[in-house]
């Protein structure tokens, strides 16, 4: 057991959940809210009144801060721990009222702020692990933001634990709080060589145990229409009219392989958002596979529809733009078993029972392991991100905060133990 923090895990992710940290779609900079500088301020601050010298907040919002090791000889990894301070665009922030359903003693879950917004057994299974915890969740009108508040506060309190606990050994910590993770963009602003990590985690992922060293790889693909637009009273022979070939194209997407029949290891096609127009037409489809061959088939899915939709409507031109999103980082963490082998002992040594599951989505982890630094994600206790019936947990919180103590003494540890 170690000594217990200044502020528990749960005080410290009961404040951050009431700021607002809100990020969007339609922002230019980063971040893309001013509001995201609050939490990062605030962080930096808080890090600053644990002793932590090192901290800085860049220009784009991130927050980095270093802890020096405590052991005599230097050479153990530098280990990063990052979370993001931002929520989900999908739905609001603002007025966030976190409501504790103190021991809890099983049974659907209804949110006081809404009846009709209803946690239930059928649909959350590991509710039945959770009886006698504390469950938080909101009132119903809001998302939580345990994603990822929850990465958020078991880092802080991780700092904290540190500065208590100063027999336990541990290598160097870099500390790193990222904005706009949620549109996915932020990431690209992170300065990987000043962070100054050689392996690193994100904490943001889901339910106790869950550690992903998995993600899809991902390609966006633009498919546009183009018509010719004229007066609808003297179209005759001369309008074309491209949402009738964007309406054939969508009808076309297989069944079987969309977002809402495929699950687990079964990648999918997902179109959406669009517009439809005579002049032109346009649509976006996710491209989603594990595998890259199962996206390159994807692809070319997407294109032979297009080209047999455009020999369907003559007059109507097809283009197929492809962008490449981010890659499974399995391709790289695979040459980096000690990152998922001692996550999986802290976990253990956490109380915790720790399991393997690929991320149907993206982590900024994604991109920073193949941008030099190997970066799976751990688990946060968190469940139904972007939405209304997002909840986590006292044990949630604390045991990921546990995880991430033993995870630091772990590496120390292994490298005592190699004699080196
Ligand atoms: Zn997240």
């Amino acid at each position: 057991m170690f000594t217990p923090p200044t502020e528990s895990a749960v005080d410290r992710f009961l404040r951050y959940v009431r700021i607002d940290t809100q990020s969007t779609e339609d922002g230019k900079a980063t971040p893309s809210t001013e509001k995201q500088w609050t939490l990062a301020r605030l962080l930096a601050e808080e890090l600053r009144q644990l002793g932590v010298e090192d901290v800085r907040v860049s220009e784009f919002c991130m927050v980095y801060a270093s802890i020096p090791s405590n052991m005599p000889n230097g050479d153990v990894p530098v280990i990063g721990f990052l979370a993001h301070v931002d929520t989900s665009p999908a739905l609001t922030g603002a007025g966030v009222e976190p409501v504790i359903h103190a021991n809890y003693r099983g049974g659907d879950i209804v949110l006081p702020g809404d009846p009709s917004q209803v946690i239930t057994v059928a649909q959350n299974p590991d509710l039945a692990t959770l009886i006698g915890d504390d469950i938080i969740t909101t009132d119903g009108t809001t998302l939580l933001g345990s994603d990822d508040k929850a990465g958020v506060a078991a880092i802080m309190t991780f700092v904290d634990l540190l500065r208590r606990n100063p027999e336990i050994p541990h290598g160097t910590i870099k500390i790193g709080f990222t904005s706009d993770e949620e549109i996915g963009t932020g990431i690209d602003k992170f300065d990987v060589e000043a962070f100054g990590a050689e392996l690193a985690y994100t904490v943001d992922g889901g339910e106790l145990g869950e550690i992903n060293d998995e993600t899809w790889s991902a390609r966006l693909a633009t498919i546009t229409f183009a018509g010719k637009s004229t007066h609808p009273g003297t179209a005759k022979g001369v309008m074309i009219n491209a949402i009738h070939a964007f309406a054939h194209f969508l009808t076309r997407l297989p069944n079987d392989m969309l977002p809402e029949t495929t699950e687990e290891r079964v990648g999918f096609v997902h179109p959406y958002s669009g517009v439809a127009d005579v002049e032109e037409s346009n649509v976006k489809v996710l491209l989603r596979d594990f595998d890259l061959g199962g996206l390159d088939a994807k692809e070319s899915l997407v294109r032979r529809l297009a080209a047999e939709t455009e020999g369907r409507f003559p007059g109507v031109r097809i283009r197929v733009d492809i962008k490449e999103q981010y890659k499974n980082m399995k391709e790289v963490l695979k040459d980096h078993p000690e990152l998922i082998e001692n996550a999986l002992e802290a976990a253990r040594r956490a109380g915790v029972k720790p399991f393997m599951r690929p991320i149907r989505g993206g982590t900024d982890g994604s991109k920073l392991t193949f941008r030099g630094l190997p970066c799976p994600n751990i688990f946060t206790g968190g469940h139904n991100f972007h939405g209304k019936l997002e909840f986590n947990s006292r044990r949630g919180l604390e045991r990921t905060t546990e995880t991430l103590m033993h995870l630091a003494q772990i590496f120390a540890e292994s490298r005592a133990m190699s004699g080196r």
